[in-house]
């Protein structure tokens, strides 16, 4: 497979655009021709440009209103053919794609389109160039492939191929089973794209919601086993419309893009990438805060039962244990670390995954675009491999432990003066949250699917009352690890308002596991809660038959409970801290979620608390 890109796939100018694509190792482009049109130069600097940066120009596109035109249109369409073959000449091109016909005015006859394609075969054919039939799934009279290479082989011109587009055959749902049996030498461009499963009208959807195979929900690896099947092995080409990859940078685009070739030939068993490590845990999340203003955070976490037990050898930094929690405090007044600190304020700056091959894990990473990072060690510390994570964060690769080996044995001394803390059963970290902005949201789960093969969940709408959240979990095959990617639109929602308070910290909570939840509770106290609405219990009590007992129980200790067959979960929110708070959960009986129908009450009760002072004197002074 050869790896191209659709310049209308990458926001930027056009000359950004081709230097990024170069830079993660594209084969070549597909132009748009807006991109050309918007171009200060001429189509043989575009072509010089092109070949210096070692990218082919795979194809010109698109030509559109060609065939099945009113008879006296049809000179005027080959004229315009005309130009288009002399610019392919120019810029050293040898395919025009062309898409089926969406004028209302036109013929769907079979005999005619197959005339005027033949036609424009011809012409292309005098030149040495050819031309790829597409169907749009909106064709007006050709919307499904099928039909499409129905016309190709009965224009029956060597000059005039077929172009498939996953996104096309996909949303309409045509069968890709019959794809097996197209002679492999007249597909002459395949288009790959992926989408969010959404019920939505097909040019619109096409139009802005296109996402990279492997973000989105579509089987565009199908299409693609069927297609190897025939033996075809030519160009692939992204080409994703999106109004979320127009508001990133063609660097990032072409970064995602890569990332998702790698990810799709992989599953198609040609990958050339290191192997793919297990997730096992997440190990640790190290927060970084102000040394003069960590005592609320300290006090938070001996609240919730996690007692420092260690400190670092040679720098200023504590770890916090229980059960197989770690929650890593980095106070330090340089690097990295503070760095963050200065720019987000109290926050998760990096997260651990324990792997079966730190330092392969970090290659596969690297491999898939992520930038490396190293830390500075003091002698005789454990190296920790590591690349940049969500909102620049760290995310650190740990190997298995092996007994006197593990980072907190190496890199820190047992703390002299443990304070005792409540035992309020932590088992380990259940989850993680983060907030991404929505054009990343994408992006971050095929990070986390190709690095460790965490599956994605479908999007979640989630309901908050101050704005829209959406909501992907991945998780490990066994759910030791999971992580939940929110975003939203609007600034007012939790997620905003999160990203706004922190300049865009990315973890948003931890969810801790505890064996009992309801002591767990008993032992917190009260401040340090979440305050749910007593309303919430009543409903509680009404929606799931619980008795009184076990609900007055929940609501003493401000617990939320959710129910799903035989599974049920407890779950318990802390206020937050500069945007973050932690989540206590007891899953009961295989419970599998993350107690989404409990969602809108916390971010309801969150959006309470975070009322800004002027509003809530806007409303002392209404009432
Ligand atoms: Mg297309
Ligand atoms: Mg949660």
């Amino acid at each position: 497979m050869r790896r191209a890109i659709a310049t209308v796939s990458m926001a930027g100018s056009l000359a950004e655009k081709l230097e990024a694509a170069a830079s993660v190792g594209f084969d070549g482009i597909e132009l748009f021709e807006a991109d050309l049109t918007y171009f200060p130069g001429t189509p043989e600097e575009v072509a010089g440009r092109a070949r210096e940066l070692g990218l082919a120009i795979v194809a010109l596109q698109p030509f559109r209103d060609a065939e099945g035109l009113p008879l006296d249109e049809r000179a005027r369409m080959l004229d315009r053919l005309e130009r288009k073959l002399d610019l392919m000449q120019r810029l050293g091109t040898r395919l025009l794609l062309v898409c089926s016909q969406t004028r209302p005015d036109t013929t769907g006859e079979p005999e005619r389109l197959a005339e005027d394609l033949r036609l424009m075969a011809e012409r292309a054919a005098a030149r040495g160039l050819g031309l790829g039939y597409e169907a749009l799934a909106w064709g007006r009279h050709v919307s499904d492939w099928r039909q499409a290479w129905e016309l190709v082989r009965r224009a029956d011109h060597p000059a005039l191929g077929l172009i498939l587009d996953t996104f096309h055959l996909l949303v309409r749902g045509s069968p890709t089973a019959p794809i097996r049996e197209l002679p492999a030498e007249k597909i002459v461009l395949v288009q790959t794209a992926d989408a969010p499963a959404i019920a939505m009208e097909p040019l619109f959807w096409s139009r802005h919601y296109r996402c990279f195979p492997g973000q989105g929900e579509l089987d565009v690896e199908g299409v693609l086993r069927e297609l190897a099947s025939t033996g075809w092995d030519g160009w692939l080409s992204h080409e994703i419309f999106s109004d979320d990859f127009r508001s990133t940078s063609a660097r990032q685009a072409a970064t995602d893009g890569m990332r998702s070739f790698l990810f799709i030939e992989e599953r198609l068993g040609r990958s050339s990438m290191p192997p793919r490590p297990q997730a096992k845990r997440l190990a640790f999340v190290e927060f970084v805060e102000s040394a003069e203003r960590a005592e609320p955070f300290r006090a938070t976490l001996r609240a919730l039962g996690l007692p420092r037990t260690h400190r670092h050898r040679s720098k200023r930094v504590e770890l916090y244990r229980a059960g197989e929690v770690a929650i890593v405090l980095n106070l330090e007044d340089e690097g990295f670390p503070h760095a963050f600190q200065l720019l987000h304020g109290l926050s998760v700056a990096a997260i651990a995954i324990e792997t079966d091959a730190a330092e392969r894990a970090r290659a596969r990473a690297a491999a898939l675009g992520a930038t490396p990072f190293v830390s500075p060690v003091g002698a005789g510390e454990l190296v920790i491999p590591a690349v940049r994570g969500v909102a620049g964060s760290l995310l650190f690769f740990l190997d298995p432990p092996r007994p006197g080996s593990s980072f907190h044995e190496i890199d820190f001394l047992p703390d002299p003066d443990p304070r005792p803390v409540p035992d309020t059963g932590l088992v380990a970290i259940d989850h993680l949250a983060q907030v991404v902005p929505p054009a990343e949201l994408p992006s971050w789960v095929l990070f986390y699917r190709a690095l460790f093969g965490l599956e994605p969940e479908r999007r979640t709408d989630l309901v908050d009352p101050r704005g829209p959240i959406v909501s992907r979990a991945l998780e490990s095959a066994d759910g030791a690890v999971r992580i939940v990617l929110n975003s939203s639109p609007a600034q007012t929602s939790a997620a905003g308002r999160f990203l706004a308070r922190t300049a865009g910290a990315g973890a948003q909570h931890v969810a801790i596991a505890c064996r009992d939840l309801l002591a767990a509770a008993r032992a917190i106290p009260s401040e340090l809660k979440l305050p749910i609405p007593a309303n919430y219990y009543d409903d509680l009590e009404a929606r799931f038959g619980l008795d009184r007992e076990f609900v007055c129980a929940l609501r003493a200790a401000g617990a939320l409970y959710d129910r799903i067959g035989s599974g049920e979960l407890l779950q318990l929110y802390t206020r937050s801290l500069n945007g973050f708070f932690f989540e206590l959960v007891e899953r009961r009986g295989g419970y599998d979620r993350y107690g989404e129908a409990n969602t809108p009450v916390r971010l309801a009760a969150q959006a309470e608390l975070d009322r800004s002072p002027a509003e809530a004197l806007t409303l002392s002074r209404a009432v």
